[in-house]
């Protein structure tokens, strides 16, 4: 690989994903593996799919069991992954949950447990990991999965909109306090992907006619469109780039 190319390589590096048990972490975590990073997936459940396919691309992956929902999950990933490597170097955070109801209708319980995992979560699992990165003077590169509804409202899911526009907002929050250090906060905003996150909005006939109508691409996202811009923002090729949040939409936004 010539010098600039290499930009782009993970060699060597260690990733944490969360959410990589399907979905768009899924699709991120092959994507880093193959770029050469070995990959801790995070997740409440199995992620043997996950391991298959970054097989397939002959990368390295380990699993990390953990329920998100509170923050004690925290030292159970920096447990887990420090019983194998000495450091982190990428932060994926992905996983996160959508809950459909009408505003009036949003109970405490389920605003609660939208904003814990899609922004407490994503504050303070960043923040582990830069504690370690600012002491060891080394850097690293933290990637949040933002949304559509960081830019737009939507329908019918306030708390989700809430958490989203929070992570674009941390995003560059953290970005300003810990360049300085060496740290990229950077965050993708997919458009409309075909993923659990979507299942819902996919089976209604009107809103995903709608929905195809209105993406310039014509057509639903996957997690392979991930691929290109979670290596970009992990990797030496993004070294000053600082609290962006890049849509991957298929043209959503342009519109
Ligand atoms: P997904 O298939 O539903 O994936 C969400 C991931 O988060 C899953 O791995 C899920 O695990 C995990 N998760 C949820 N609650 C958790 C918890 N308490 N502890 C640990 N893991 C938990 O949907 P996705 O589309 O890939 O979503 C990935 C990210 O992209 C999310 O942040 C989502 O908001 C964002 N996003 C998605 C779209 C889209 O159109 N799909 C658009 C914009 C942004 P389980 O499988 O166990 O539930």
């Amino acid at each position: 690989m010539n010098k600039i190319m290499n930009l782009f390589s993970l060699e060597g590096k260690v990733a944490v994903v969360t959410g990589a048990n399907t979905g768009l972490g899924q699709g991120i975590s092959v994507a880093l593996a193959a770029a050469g990073a070995h990959v801790f997936g995070v997740a409440r459940r199995s992620c043997a799919e996950t391991l298959e396919k970054v097989n397939e691309v002959d990368g390295k992956f380990t699993e990390v069991i953990a329920d998100l929902s509170d923050l004690s999950a925290i030292d159970i990933i920096m447990n887990e992954v420090h019983k194998s490597v000495d450091r982190i170097d990428i932060l994926v955070n992905n996983a996160g949950v959508i809950k459909r109801e009408d505003a009036i209708n949003v109970s405490e319980a389920e605003w609660d447990l939208v904003v814990d995992l899609n922004e407490k979560m994503v504050f303070f699992l960043s923040q582990a990991v830069a504690k370690q990165w600012i002491e060891d003077k080394k850097g690293g590169k933290i990637i949040n999965i933002a949304s559509m509804l960081g830019f737009q409202g939507g329908i019918r899911v306030p708390a989700y909109t809430a958490s989203k526009s929070a992570v674009m907002g941390i995003t560059k929050a953290l970005a300003n306090e810990w360049a300085q250090f060496g740290i990229n906060v950077n965050a993708i905003a997919p458009g409309y992907m075909a993923t659990n996150n979507t299942t819902q909005l996919r089976n209604d006939q009107d809103r995903n006619e709608g929905i195809l109508e209105r993406i310039p691409a014509g057509r639903w996202g996957t997690p392979e469109d991930m691929y290109g811009a979670a290596i970009f923002l992990a990797s030496e090729a993004s070294a000053y780039m600082n609290g962006y949040t890049v849509a991957v939409d298929g043209g959503w936004l342009a519109r």
